[in-house]
């Protein structure tokens, strides 16, 4: 812990390397220092009696609906958020689904439980709009570990490659891009530059990176970032709890590393996990990702049996809890207070807004195209 209570993460170039050089056919991972993050603490939570949170709902709805706002929120936050969302008209869904949401909806205020980057996407392709967020403290490890400035340099190394960009990301870095994806989408969108004939400079998640490399057979030029929740993961851990519950599936998010994926019955996007849980037969799963997502799991498939993929073993860390600690910073309380005072709310200057937003249609115009 340092002098704040948070606990540095290194991301260091040696870890890098040593990653490098320990996987065959990762040469094509750029060699980045990466910079330090600190990793916030995981929150101390006093619960509220039942009948005080209900009246804190009902007064964050009253608010939504006097201020003409609509709140989306992430699977991963808090199961609260989560059903108050829904309750009062608003979505819970991915990152994609968000932004797509935020874009349809007529509401003058978005509300975003979720983390930093999302809330800048919803206002990206709403600039017109106010876009609130319980904290704007609430990051990403990825979005940290691909600073503007690095990553530029790293894109101008390579002026001849597209460069595709996960939706974890800045504003800045998103404007630096010609494409950017969430993981539903980034396997189709790969293929689709590749028939082009294009090469791709992928970033900032390494570990989704190689999934989407290996599922197509494209080989593309990799930013070394990557999730500290998912990164947790641990393969030895999931192989001896299948042995205890051999029906269940294993269903992993591709943020995880490979070894973690090679184990997986199903690898997808959180909606993806979130479907095989509803429509496979097996009454049983084990699920790689944030703890966050058995809210809507449960909702939808309640007969089913969900058993959190482990994380903790030798060198585990404070990571190694399926939380991620920037979503479990989204509060009621926080969220009442931003509709009280109007704090919280998320600006990005029009001309980023403007450049940042064609990579973004980019993928929104091809997400439809696959629908048809
Ligand atoms: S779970 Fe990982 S990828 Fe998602 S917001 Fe948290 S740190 Fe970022």
């Amino acid at each position: 812990m340092n002098s704040a209570g948070r606990r540095p993460v290194f991301l260091s170039q040696s870890r890098q390397q040593s990653m490098a050089m320990s996987t065959e056919g990762q040469e094509n991972l750029a060699n980045v220092r990466l910079p330090r993050i600190t990793v916030p603490p995981h929150p101390i939570r006093l619960e509220l009696a039942p009948r005080e949170k209900e009246a804190l709902k009902e007064r964050i709805s009253s608010m939504l609906r006097e201020q003409n706002a609509v709140l989306v929120a992430h699977y991963y936050t808090d199961a609260d958020l989560q059903d108050l969302a829904e309750a009062t008209g608003g979505c819970v869904a991915d990152s994609l689904e968000m932004a797509r949401f935020a874009a349809a909806h007529p509401a003058q205020t978005l509300v975003v439980a979720g983390v930093r980057f999302m809330g800048e996407t919803s206002k990206i392709l709403n600039n017109e709009k106010r876009v609130l967020m319980p904290d704007l403290g609430a990051t990403c490890s990825l979005d940290e570990g691909c600073p503007i400035d690095l990553f530029t340099e790293f894109c101008d190394r390579h002026p001849d490659h597209t460069v595709v960009v996960y939706a974890n990301t800045s504003a800045e870095v998103k404007a630096r891009s010609h494409w950017v994806v969430t993981s539903g989408i980034a396997l189709p969108v790969v293929r689709h530059l590749a028939e082009r004939g294009e090469k791709i400079l992928w970033g900032p998640d390494q570990h989704l990176g190689r999934y989407v490399q290996r599922l197509t057979g494209v080989e593309m030029i990799l930013w070394p970032g990557s999730c500290v929740v998912h990164e947790e993961f641990k393969a030895e851990g999931l192989v001896k709890l299948r042995a205890l519950h051999p029906e269940a599936a294993i269903l992993v998010h591709p943020e995880s590393p490979a070894e973690v994926v090679a184990l997986a019955d199903v690898v997808g996007s959180t909606t993806a996990l979130i479907e095989a849980v509803r429509t496979l037969p097996n009454r049983e799963f084990i699920v790689a990702t944030d703890a966050g997502i058995f809210n809507k799991m449960h909702q939808l498939a309640p007969d089913k049996i969900l058993l959190g993929a482990p994380t903790a073993g030798e060198g585990a860390t404070c990571e190694s809890c399926a939380r991620c600690p920037w979503m479990e910073m989204n509060t009621l309380e926080k969220l009442a207070r931003v509709l009280e005072t109007g704090e919280g709310e998320i600006h990005v200057a029009p001309d980023l807004a403007a450049r940042a937003r064609i990579p973004i249609q980019r993928m929104l115009d091809f997400a439809r195209t696959l629908r048809r």
